[in-house]
């Protein structure tokens, strides 16, 4: 298959349905404890659509009918309170369900987003590779399908279930990464509203497509994956910013 890079041009595809040449990436997997007994337990894990993978230019196909995303309603007042919490294994912020993406086949409602970043002896902690390279952490803002389920409990084992906006990250000083994981299981706090379009790239037209998957247990092949090609940078200051008045955050300098 022919790789066509248009620099000014919109989307590229992934050749879906052809397991052959995605490559699947359970290679960034190894810090998930007994990630390899996942298939298993787990009959979805492992199998042709399991996502993360790496993007290989390669196996690029440009594909003109794909639309920049439009996301509608990210752009939350600080009155809004959001949930932060530790879902065991990422930190994560519940998103209102006026915040969506327009212009895919479905109406597709948020629900969550949620980081993915690695350790002091492996920092980088990305999920998707981009030709085999991973970066610092990846964002995953998850939406599902409420056009026809009524919640995110009923959408996620359907094959149009979800919708996840995939950012890479890379951070310029790489210290934040040691004090994510401190974040404790199940504690939760209120922290306001911010924009949350601003946590995407500037450019939401061009991006890698494919059907893909959870990327841990169940591993339901639910997910249309969006992840964009430019990744954003963030530093350790704006990180600080951010949390500044997460009372977590706090508590996990006091930890530190
Ligand atoms: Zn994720």
């Amino acid at each position: 298959k022919p790789f066509i890079w248009k620099e000014t041009a919109f989307s590229l595809l992934l050749p879906a349905n052809d397991s052959l040449v995605l490559t699947r990436v359970p290679s960034s997997w190894p810090a998930v404890k007994g990630q390899h007994h996942w298939p298993k337990h787990y009959p979805f894990c492992g199998g042709a659509f399991q996502s993360p993978i790496d993007i290989r230019s390669e196996l690029l196909r440009f594909d003109p009918t794909l639309q920049a995303i439009e996301v509608r309603n990210y752009n939350l007042s600080a009155t809004e309170q959001l949930t932060l919490g530790n879902n065991g294994h990422s930190l994560q912020i519940s998103l209102p369900s006026k915040m969506h993406i327009s212009n895919l086949p479905h109406r597709y409602t948020a629900a969550q987003l949620h980081f993915h970043w690695g350790s002091s002896n492996r920092p980088a902690g990305s999920e998707h590779m981009v030709n085999s390279r991973q970066f610092a952490a990846e964002m995953h803002v998850v939406h599902f399908n409420s056009d026809k389920y009524p919640n995110i409990s009923m959408a996620v084992d359907k094959s149009d279930g979800l919708a996840v906006l995939g950012v890479l990250i890379e951070v310029r000083s790489c210290g934040w990464v040691k004090w994510l994981p401190i974040f404790i299981n199940d504690q939760r706090v209120q922290v306001p509203g911010f924009n949350i379009r601003a946590l995407l790239p500037a450019r939401l037209d061009e991006y890698y497509r494919y059907d893909g998957s959870l990327t841990t247990p169940p591993c339901y092949p639910s997910v249309l994956w969006t992840l964009f090609r430019n990744p954003v940078t963030i530093s350790r200051k704006q990180l600080f910013k951010w949390y500044s008045s997460c009372a977590v955050l706090k508590m996990a300098q006091r930890l530190a």
